[in-house]
């Protein structure tokens, strides 16, 4: 069917059915109010263009393998799919935006749980629209969830999911959603593992039974291009709980609601990105100031634990991440986390001490002009 002058709404539905019917109906809503539609889709879950002959369909390159295109563990599919259409997204729409053959774009409405889309629209100029296919009482409850932190109830303990949620009646901690299971495991872009040191870290998260998200960057486990010393089958027997990327968008991926805990060389950027997104650390740092950022982060600001044994070991690798994820003592540091991020985040507000320093920074390369 020919396009119709006018304007044209481009959409981006999460490829999960019950994420893509809703997008599709509001497409058809929105073509019926004379609209141009054009759907931006994944090769996972790709709608069967034929069905809606009225709409023009991109598709674009999840980079999903055969084991991550699974709905076994849904929150590292989300995080996946976050990290791996930012780039072909961001293509595709600029692709579209710059096409003059075609009527201006109104708006991009992009479903909620791909966060990244604000990033791309704001860069492109474009407003976004977001569709959440949820219904409005699961929302009040995720928006809740800053208060709900504050107040003791995440993360949940086993012992009191049957406790009401005073703030949001009739709900019981049982009832909330269960957040901030990944582990996200990065060394920077520096640093580098013996093929001993790889293959612990490998087991403890395996043993650790947490989802987990780990950069290993090309190269940096020694004499390995990069994933050869892992057992055949490794990732495929963790059913879709363990995922490893050559690179992520680090703040992004902190900033992710599923993200529970940074696994760290306390690189400062590493360090500042986690504190200022609220995330606990696990604490391994290689080198230079990385020791120091470590001790303050473990035993000065108490937002990490810290692996100290000299030798890396999977045993205690998984006791850590264990203590963080699992125990009252991670609940504190979470608690911690969440108070310096606020803090962090005040600096940077006006009259805050960053933003002092840097005016005074700004005032003082003024002054020394001539
Ligand atoms: N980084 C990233 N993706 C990765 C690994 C690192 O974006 O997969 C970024 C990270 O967000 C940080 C920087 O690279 O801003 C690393 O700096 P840091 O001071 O933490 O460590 P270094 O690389 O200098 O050891």
């Amino acid at each position: 069917m020919g396009q119709r002058k006018g304007r044209r709404v481009v959409l981006f539905p999460l490829p999960l059915q019950g994420h893509i019917n809703p997008m599709l109906e509001l497409a058809n809503i929105l073509h019926s109010k004379g609209f141009s539609i054009t759907l931006i889709h994944t090769n996972f879950n790709s709608p069967n263009p034929s069905n809606y002959p009225h709409f023009t369909f991109h598709s674009i390159p999840d980079g999903l393998s055969e084991t991550e295109a699974s709905t076994n563990d849904l929150v590292s599919l989300l995080l996946l799919l976050n990290i791996k259409c930012a780039e072909p997204f961001r293509e595709c729409l600029a692709k579209l935006v710059s096409d003059a053959s075609e009527e201006p774009i109104a708006c991009l409405i992009s479903d909620a749980i791909f966060h990244f889309t604000q990033a791309v629209a704001d860069s492109l100029k474009l407003p976004r629209v977001v569709l959440r296919t949820g219904g409005a009482s699961s929302f009040v409850v995720f928006a809740a969830f800053p208060l709900l932190l504050e107040r003791g109830y995440l993360p949940i303990q086993d012992s009191r999911l049957e406790e009401l949620v005073i703030e949001l009646p009739p709900l019981k901690l049982k009832d909330l959603p269960p957040k901030k299971s990944v582990v996200y495991v990065s060394f920077g872009s520096i640093a580098a593992l013996s093929e001993a040191e790889f293959l612990e870290i490998a087991w403890g998260l395996a043993n650790s039974e947490q989802p987990f998200l780990w950069v290993v960057r090309p190269g940096s486990v020694h004499g390995s291009e990069w994933l050869e010393p892992l057992p055949r089958g490794f990732l495929e027997d963790l059913g879709g709980r363990g995922h490893i990327v050559k690179w992520a968008p680090q703040q992004e991926v902190l900033g992710h609601l599923a993200v529970g805990a940074f696994w760290t060389h306390n690189g400062w950027n590493s360090t500042l990105e986690s504190v200022c997104e609220g995330v606990p650390m696990i604490c391994m740092p290689c080198f230079s100031d990385q020791k120091v950022n470590a001790r303050y982060v473990s035993h000065v600001w108490k937002v990490g634990v810290q692996l100290e044994n000299g030798v890396l070991e999977r045993g205690e690798i998984e006791r850590s991440i264990r203590k963080l994820m699992k125990e009252k003592e991670g609940e504190e540091i979470r608690c911690r986390v969440s108070k310096l991020k606020e803090k962090a985040i005040n600096c940077l507000k006006h009259g805050g001490s960053s933003c002092k320093s840097l005016d005074s920074l700004v005032s003082h390369i003024f002054s020394l002009e001539s």
